[in-house]
């Protein structure tokens, strides 16, 4: 894969981390104007607000398109940030143009699909405009690395990845489940890429901002976006997700960040990956045991034995013969799965032994 990278060059963009705040939707001039305000007097220098939003289902609210161009552009003028939108087609990139947008991002729902992308990249030939790639909705890094090489390919040169999570049908305490792995492999592969954090659109809830904020600054992310609205709950997209410019200014002063060049450490990132994989091992072992527990109380109720020998060698040679398949020693995964057998049998007894 041939990237060739320019540095974003952008007032602010050396910060770490760079922070582009703004609504999820600009709404009305004066939610745009009253927002943009407050965020430039806690010195943000990035503004975004979205004008062509994408909707799961039709009927919600999809923005105000081109009438909420002009608004930008006053952000612009009045406060010196810089502004930026989301693009989805030729037609969104020429209109953001005209207006003096500074920033284009691709929203995950559009990086996801290489016609969509093609077209856009085709619009932008020739024009030295910076472009932020959300990762797609669905966790492929190449489809992510492939929708900045289209863009890349159109000789734009100033591009970021911009990380938002992603999407699962298996809902919990995230919006976007995060897998922080794949972040951190983009990072391994592309380390002259910037990359910045999205905990608006990961969490779904705006308590979640902080923490993910932090996670992201630990492994070293170089910048966020975050939803800012001047009365998050009264937005029109996005209402749970959004903070007050006060708040997000805040939650930003309480971040820790380590003075630790992880960048160009391949083995740092490579342990990162291992921490993450370790983590998703435990997820799983757990889960493994409540469902133990589940069989448990379903052995109990219809007095079935806990321990079923015929169930237990079928476990152990179907992982086995799975785990030489994967270049792994049968044995070794056969005595994995004793140990996670003996602690699922204790798990069990002690739902049947409940009074
Ligand atoms: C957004 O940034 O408001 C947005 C629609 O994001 P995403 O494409 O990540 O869903
Ligand atoms: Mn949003």
């Amino acid at each position: 894969m041939d990237i060739e990278l320019k540095p974003l060059n952008l007032p602010g963009s050396d910060d770490r981390p760079f922070v582009i705040a703004g609504p999820c939707s600009a709404e009305t001039e004066e939610q745009v104007m009253t927002t943009a305000r407050q965020l430039a007097s806690h010195g943000f220098r990035m503004f975004r607000a979205g004008v062509w939003k994408p909707r799961t289902k039709p009927g919600g609210f999809e923005g105000n398109g081109e009438t909420a161009l002009p608004w930008l552009k006053r952000v612009k003028e009045e406060t010196g940030m810089l502004i930026s939108t989301e693009v989805a087609t030729p037609e969104h990139v020429e209109l953001a143009l005209k207006y003096d947008v500074d920033i284009l991002w691709i929203g995950a729902r559009t990086s996801a699909n290489p016609f969509a992308m093609q077209a856009i990249a085709d619009s932008l030939k020739g024009v030295d405009i910076p472009v932020f790639m959300k990762n797609p909705v669905n966790p492929d890094l190449e489809l992510w690395i492939g929708a900045m090489e289209r863009i890349n390919q159109a000789g734009v040169k100033r591009l970021a990845a911009i990380h938002r999570g992603f999407s699962s049908y298996e809902k919990k305490i995230y919006r976007n489940l995060p897998m922080w792995q794949i972040p951190i492999e983009l990072r391994r592969r592309m380390p002259d890429l910037p990359v910045i954090c999205d905990p608006s659109h990961i969490g779904g809830r705006r308590e979640l901002i902080a923490p993910l904020c932090q996670q992201a600054m630990d492994l070293g992310f170089d910048g966020l976006m975050v939803e800012s609205h001047c009365a998050p709950d009264a937005a029109w997209s996005d209402a749970k997700q959004q903070v007050t410019p006060d708040v997000l200014n805040y939650i930003l002063s309480l971040l820790v960040i380590r003075d630790e060049k992880v960048v160009t450490e391949g083995i740092h990132m490579l342990r990162k990956q291992i921490d993450e994989i370790d983590n998703g091992i435990m997820e799983l072992l757990a889960k493994r045991m409540s469902v133990c527990r589940e069989i448990g109380r379903y052995k109990k109720e219809h007095n079935m034995t806990v321990l079923q020998t015929v169930r237990y060698n079928e476990i152990l040679d179907k992982r086995g013969a799975q785990g030489s398949l994967a270049g792994m020693d049968s044995e070794f995964v056969k005595e994995i799965f004793e140990h996670i057998h003996e602690e699922s049998v204790r798990q069990q007894m002690e739902i049947v032994n409940q009074k």
